[in-house]
């Protein structure tokens, strides 16, 4: 019955048009994020998340700036904690992770066209002082990607089934607390990620944070290692979440600090985030992945914008995601109704 009853309402959510969403959810603002936008191949990157090309970028704000009104942090956060009406069909952008492509690329489109946006960085790798282990996993995979003679170095650790498909899944299921394997994996496949660091520079600089927090835009905290918040003890919750900000303070001299959970902030108490703000004033509005679900005011769902819908991973247009993260939150929404109807 309840497999009937969502099959249903996944037909009639087929059904309605993208414009008409809003309205039916009267949702009065959406948030989206991105993580990198470059025509550089990002080796580091590519193979966690879709790159998305400068025209794709330009082609999703040309949307978006014929439909909505861009907003800035400081009036989503007045919206949210005081409020304030949001112009009609307001949108708020931000960026996670920190990389120096959110310098060298998304800033001067951004200032070009006039677009406010917040930059969520996790505080330990500014400056490249150290690399996030998922940027390692992705240059491993790319190295495998290249060779694949190569899963014979790394045959000690990786699962009984060489296959490429299958090496590249377990490295990219390996998580923080696997540091020290993926470190062995990394030398045993030469990738000099030390190197990289060096040569590349992959993160924002200090200079580069405080120039565009002086052009206007907004500087967020993501954590201070990207660390999965939900199984960590409360206390240490509470330390990345403030640590992250207090640096981010303390870079940009600014009063509050916005917050963004790496993966989503599922499963986390929203009695211990309420508390964490309570004691610490400065964290701004924490920000969270699940599409345009609702969540307590001062928690702002983002739609992931670069997000691959389908298994073969085509970055999709941004009309298309839109649309995903209405029909997801939508059929939710219905499905809870149907669930109280019930009760
Ligand atoms: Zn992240």
């Amino acid at each position: 019955m309840k497999k009937l009853l969502s099959r249903l309402i996944e037909l009639i959510s087929n059904l309605i048009p993208l414009w008409l969403y809003p309205v039916l959810m009267r949702r009065v603002s959406i948030d989206f994020f991105y993580h990198a936008v470059s025509d550089d191949p990002m080796e580091h990157a590519r193979h966690l998340y879709p790159i998305v090309p400068v025209d794709q970028f330009e082609q999703a704000l040309d949307y978006l700036q014929q439909r909505y009104q861009f907003v800035s942090y400081d009036k989503v956060h007045n919206h949210r904690l005081k409020g304030n009406l949001l112009p009609v069909k307001a949108t708020h952008l931000s960026f996670d992770d920190g990389f120096a492509a959110c310098f060298s690329v998304v800033r001067p489109i951004l200032l070009r066209r006039s677009i406010p946006c917040t930059f969520f960085l996790s505080t330990d790798w500014i400056d490249n002082r150290a690399m996030f282990y998922r940027n390692k996993i992705s240059l491993c995979v790319d190295r495998l990607t290249i060779n694949p003679a190569l899963i014979s170095k790394i045959n000690a650790w990786t699962p009984d089934d060489k296959s490429l498909e299958t090496t590249i899944r377990w490295l990219k299921e390996l998580r923080l607390p696997d540091i020290e394997l993926i470190n062995t994996v990394c030398d045993a496949l030469d990738v000099d990620w030390q190197k990289f660091l060096e040569e590349f520079q992959p993160y924002l600089t200090i200079p580069q944070i405080q120039q565009m927090h002086a052009e206007g835009f907004t500087i967020g905290a993501h954590t201070k290692t990207h660390r999965k918040l939900k199984d960590l003890s409360d206390a240490e919750i509470e330390e990345e979440i403030i640590e992250s900000c207090m640096a981010i303070k303390e870079i940009t001299g600014q009063d509050v600090v916005p917050f963004s959970f790496p993966h989503s902030a599922f499963g986390i108490e929203r009695g211990l985030l309420g508390d964490i703000r309570a004691r610490h004033p400065f964290v701004g509005l924490l920000f969270d992945t699940k599409g345009v679900r609702k969540d307590e005011n001062y928690i702002v769902n983002r739609v992931w914008a670069e997000r691959a819908l389908t298994p073969e991973r085509r970055l999709h247009s941004l009309p298309e995601v839109l649309h995903n993260a209405y029909q997801e939150a939508w059929m939710d929404e219905m499905m809870d109704a149907a669930r109280r109807i019930k009760a």
